[in-house]
């Protein structure tokens, strides 16, 4: 069945689909309906045709720049630099914070061949130039594991050489080897607001 083998080869290639579960969901495909399936398949071709990265912060948004770098009410001199747009969400879900986000699409992992050019880093250097008379502080919320501290860490050294910013690192409290989306509210509210200078 070779239809069914590429089916099941590109549900492997999904984040946190194994063997078996690309399977499962193969047979749970192949058994919905077709209105299910076609419901599926022209949300994702929805997304990919409609959503890009917000010109300003680099989330996901299906405007040019994002609600959240538009709204007049949010702190523009406070940015927070995370590694992906689910820790956007997760931090708004924490409701404790009211700055403006940087996304940089990953962080840096050399033995991935993730260098620092494959981030959004020269977009944020380059915003910085830009907005540079209204950010104060830098809070630098990548994901407390090797990849995100050696990723924050070069972040600081790059702003400190340029600017006059504080720039600070959330606090610990946050489990070591954690992704940022997995912790919980309160604990992430408090990493927030405990955050260290760097
Ligand atoms: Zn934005």
């Amino acid at each position: 069945m070779k239809s069914w083998d590429r089916l099941v080869a590109s549900l492997k290639r999904l984040p946190g689909v194994g063997p078996r579960q690309a399977e499962r969901l193969g047979l749970y495909l192949l058994r919905a309906s077709d209105e299910e399936v076609e419901t599926l398949l022209s949300a994702v071709r929805d997304v990919k045709s409609s959503v890009r990265p917000c010109r300003r912060c680099f989330d996901f948004t299906e405007l040019e720049i994002c609600r959240i770098c538009s709204d007049p009410g949010r702190d523009q001199g406070l940015l927070c630099v995370v590694e992906e747009p689910q820790d956007v969400a997760a931090i708004e879900r924490s409701r404790g914070y009211k700055g403006l986000y940087h996304v940089l699409h990953g962080a840096i992992a050399p033995l991935d061949g993730i260098g620092p050019d494959s981030l959004r880093i020269r977009e944020l250097l380059e915003r910085m130039t830009a907005e540079s008379g209204m950010i104060s502080e830098v809070i630098l919320a990548t994901d407390p594991d090797a990849e995100g501290d050696a990723t924050a860490l070069y972040i600081a050294q790059l702003l400190k050489s340029r600017a006059t910013v504080k720039i600070s690192r959330i606090a610990h409290g946050v489990p070591l080897g954690g992704d940022l989306d997995y912790i919980d509210e309160r604990t992430l509210s408090h990493a927030l607001a405990g955050r260290r200078e760097f």
